[in-house]
């Protein structure tokens, strides 16, 4: 069989290790297992969100309403936009799908930073695109400019705050890069952790209608972190219509589920669930930021629900995760991303105390 050229140049997507294979490898008890891997909420969803999605589980045979009128509705309020403003996905991924089909033709380019989410690469090289990567993981303004300039690619990919790395990009700086590019390039604002970077920062904060003056940017958002629903696979673009009528050529019918649709309905209106999530995370970040001192290595400062540990020569980043997994403690090796490093979810007390525990051990030995 001969499949699509472009498919050679694709590396499977590496997702964070699930519970069910340490259960599996490793015979720990699927209650002892700490998963901090794939940035998912410690507190779970809101208790408002698991309720509805009980009380209509018996709407599972009816299709959603495919128009998501009451969704987009709840969005365009939150962020001041109108519904013709905003795409829902499943998970923002989607979107980033739609964007890489509605643009990208082989042989054009895209532009991201050197680490970042590795979809962007994906959905990309899906077209058959090819990647342009600026040198450093962090968005540095001339860096994206003197690639734009050298390259002119189809798209760029800012991700704020930075995924896997934790890092974010200051609105000014986001903003110099857009003014820097043409209309005929589209500007991909991943803000899948904003609401992380916007409580520790107000610098570092963007909104959808920041951008909406740009009609050749996208914001994308989700609704798998701080509202901690990764489970139910809702994200969302917000840009200019003409832009938004553009991607709705690329999405299937009902590409939500009805549930979905009923959690991320119910998740919008619970803002407080959000402010206890980002108020946990900010008091168990800093025993992260302690533990990395007290063991001598390093951190990348975090804007996100995780942290990145850098190592230097004597620590290796894949013997601490594969011991860590015999533990039973999930984490991020980003060995793949040819750093020497870990990303690290931030979890709930107990999860980061044993988290700490076992890696104490695993850096003695
Ligand atoms: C998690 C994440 C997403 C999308 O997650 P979905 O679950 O598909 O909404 C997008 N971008 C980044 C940088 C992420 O970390």
């Amino acid at each position: 069989m001969k499949f699509n050229e472009a498919l050679k140049e694709i590396k499977i997507y590496e997702a964070g290790k699930p519970i069910e294979l340490v259960v599996r490898e490793f015979g720990i008890k699927p209650e002892n297992v700490v998963k901090l891997a794939s940035n998912e909420n410690p507190k779970g969803c809101s208790k408002k969100v698991s309720e509805a999605i009980a009380s209509n589980a018996h709407k599972a045979f009816l299709y959603p309403d495919d128009s998501m009128f009451e969704l987009k509705d709840a969005l365009a309020s939150k962020f001041s936009v109108t519904s013709d403003n905003i795409i829902i996905g499943a998970g923002s991924d989607q979107v980033l799908e739609f964007v890489s089909r509605a643009l990208l033709m082989p042989n054009d380019s895209v532009l991201m930073s050197q680490v970042t989410f590795a979809m962007y690469e994906i959905y990309a090289k899906q077209m058959g695109a090819k990647i342009v990567r600026t040198p450093s993981y962090e968005h540095k303004v001339d860096e994206f400019i003197e690639a734009y300039n050298e390259h002119k690619p189809k798209i760029v990919y800012l991700c704020t705050p930075n995924n896997p790395t934790g890092d974010a990009t200051i609105r000014e700086d986001v903003l110099k890069i857009i003014e820097a590019i043409d209309k005929e390039t589209l500007v991909v604002v991943d803000g899948a952790y904003m609401e992380y970077a916007a409580a520790k920062d107000e610098a570092y904060a963007l909104s959808p209608k920041d951008l909406m003056a740009y009609s050749n940017v996208i914001y994308l958002g989700t609704f798998s972190k701080a509202y901690g629903l990764g489970g139910m696979r809702v994200g969302y673009g917000i840009a200019n219509s003409p832009l938004i009528s553009e991607l709705y050529k690329m999405r299937p019918p009902f590409n939500i589920t009805t549930l979905s649709l009923v959690a991320a309905i119910e998740a919008c209106k619970d803002e407080t669930f959000v402010e206890e999530s980002i108020a946990l995370h900010t008091q168990e970040i800093s025993r992260y930021e302690d533990f990395a001192r007290e063991n001598g290595f390093s951190y990348i400062e975090s804007y996100t629900n995780f942290i990145t540990y850098l190592f230097n020569g004597n620590i290796n980043s894949t013997t601490v995760s594969d011991k860590l997994l015999e533990e039973g403690v999930i984490i991020r090796n980003l060995a793949s991303y040819k750093m020497n490093a870990v990303r690290i979810t931030i979890g709930t007390k107990e999860q980061n105390d044993r988290l700490f525990e076992v890696m104490r051990k695993v850096l003695d030995e």
